[in-house]
């Protein structure tokens, strides 16, 4: 095989997205196989757009400025920040503005 069989080869193979059956199957224990459907669908039920965070990133970044505990409160927003590096940015610069008011 030479090298562009092999780079060939490299590009021709799709990263497959792990499929909640694989999981199962791929797993032993019936518990963690429940859990990891159940947090499949947990995510694909909840998860927030981008947009939708940052409509509600305001509100939610001076409720965490107060010391309100935002992760009883807005939990998918937090959820999101945790997972979006994106938003993330956005929430800690907005923070930072409103603990340290110019
Ligand atoms: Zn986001």
């Amino acid at each position: 095989m030479n090298l562009f069989e092999i780079i060939k080869r490299l590009f021709s193979k799709k990263p497959q997205l792990p499929l909640a059956d694989d999981m199962v199957t791929q797993t032993s224990d019936p518990q963690m196989a429940l859990k990891i459907l159940g947090m499949l669908e947990k995510t694909q039920e909840e998860e927030l757009t981008c947009d939708d965070v940052f409509a509600l990133l305001d509100q939610f970044t001076e409720m965490a400025a107060r010391g309100e505990d935002v992760a009883e409160l807005m939990p998918l927003v937090k959820l999101h920040l945790d997972i979006c590096g994106d938003c993330r940015e956005e929430y800690e610069a907005l923070l930072n503005v409103i603990q340290h008011p110019a």
